[in-house]
């Protein structure tokens, strides 16, 4: 079974509601994976093989605007082309385990990169909640799990797997742009996404090059064309990876910023021990420098999670005020989403309206994240935790039937 046919069997099997989505079929094939190959990578493919660089290009539109991943329906790619690409070569997308859409209109999946129970992540899509709903944000991963422990996050707690791979990456964001596509002829087919962040499982600046290549294709006219405005990664802080980043690839940055002073920070975001806030933000005002006047960077946006009674007093907002007042940036208020065993609750209303108050009048650009997607657990990490509890109690479950059945054989042989 090809993806794309998988993909639709997935329609077929899944309640828009969530529940587990069968397994789809992935091949341990030595095929060449052409989903995660940046432009420059499919041209050297393409010229070892004989062929024109061109061909990079019109493969390219086939998979990722159209969705195509059986290279019997290229048609404009000559069929000698194409059966030899069938033999040397593959488009497969991450296995999707699990999907759940709410109500609201934000859609997650679950995938599975790997063997045994740590190996899945986890993407969300978030309409935005104007008239419109035009804009659709994924949040995509960039490792399973994360080695850097934040405190307040789910994702932290899972402990660190491995990278991710481009194909892996990437693959995100096809999956959610088909979620749209699956009734849709292949001539009118159009991208849905409309702005990536990458802030979902992991740390994606120290999965560098294929969170890169990654969002090469985001970029690129023959794959997703998104603007560089609307392509945005979050990093915790990794100082000198900023630097690199500034000088690799022109998009947005953000940061997860979560405390105005270092022993807090300290405690939230350990990372803040070897990279603290005074180099960390020195490194944001030399990537806002360095391109000044291109739009993709000119501000951070800073995020900052509300945690009730540690981060979101008064003092707080004053502290961030002094610490931010000489780095151009938009923030944004992230209301806590707990989750089990979280040592965290999230901040009153009235609290962050009163923080957000406070920054506002200072003339900083200050917005509340609307809290979506409630009923899928759309926070970070939330959903893998519940899916891989849900595959361990089933193993479980089954090692207590076998017990039994062997129980049961033993005392009849008795
Ligand atoms: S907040 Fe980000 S960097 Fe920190 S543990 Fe979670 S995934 Fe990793």
């Amino acid at each position: 079974m090809n993806t794309a046919q998988s993909i639709s069997t997935l329609a077929q099997d899944a309640t828009l509601q969530g529940e587990a989505v069968p397994k789809t079929v992935q091949t341990n094939s030595s095929k060449a994976n052409l989903l995660g190959m940046t432009r420059a990578e499919l041209e050297a493919f393409f010229e070892q093989m004989g062929e024109k660089k061109f061909r990079a290009g019109q493969v390219m539109k086939w998979i990722h605007q159209f969705g195509v991943t059986d290279f019997a329906d290229m048609t404009n790619i000559s069929g000698k082309l194409r059966e030899k690409l069938v033999n040397i070569a593959e488009v497969q997308a991450p296995e999707v385990v699990h999907r759940h859409y709410s109500k609201d209109g934000t859609r997650k999946w679950v995938f599975r990169v790997g063997e045994g129970e740590g190996s899945l992540v986890e993407t969300v899509l978030i309409p935005a909640d104007d008239k419109t709903g035009a804009r659709k944000t994924l949040c995509i991963s960039s490792q399973v799990g994360c080695a850097l422990d934040c405190s307040f996050c789910s994702t932290g707690k899972q402990g660190f797997q491995r990278d991710l791979t481009p194909a892996e990456i990437i693959g995100q964001l096809w999956v959610a742009n088909q979620s749209y596509m699956e009734d849709v002829p292949v001539g009118d087919r159009t991208r849905t996404v409309t702005n990536v962040v990458m802030m979902g499982m992991g740390e994606p600046l120290l999965n560098f090059d294929p969170v890169v290549a990654s969002m090469s294709l985001m970029l690129d006219d023959f794959a997703y064309g998104m603007s560089k405005r609307r392509v945005t990664l979050s990093t915790s802080g990794v100082v000198p990876m900023i630097d690199k980043l500034a000088q690799t690839i022109d998009v947005a940055l953000a940061i997860s910023l979560h405390a105005p002073n270092d022993p807090l920070r300290n405690e939230l975001v350990p990372i803040n021990k070897k990279y603290p806030l005074e180099q960390l933000i020195a490194a944001c005002q030399r990537y806002i420098a360095k391109d000044g006047n291109e739009s993709s960077r000119k501000h951070i946006t800073v995020e900052y999670v509300m945690l009730d009674g540690v981060n979101d007093k008064a003092e707080h907002a004053q502290q961030l005020l002094k610490l931010l007042k000489d780095l151009p940036s938009k923030i944004n208020l992230i209301p806590f989403n707990p989750f089990p065993h979280a040592p965290y609750g999230r901040s009153s209303r009235n609290r962050i309206m009163a923080f957000q108050k406070t920054l506002s009048d200072a003339g900083f650009v200050c917005t509340i994240r609307q809290t979506r997607g409630d009923d899928i657990d759309a926070a970070c990490g939330q959903l893998v935790g519940q899916v891989a509890d849900r595959t361990r109690r089933a193993e479980k479950w089954k090692q207590k039937v076998a017990s039994q059945h062997n129980e049961i054989l033993r005392t009849q042989s008795d």
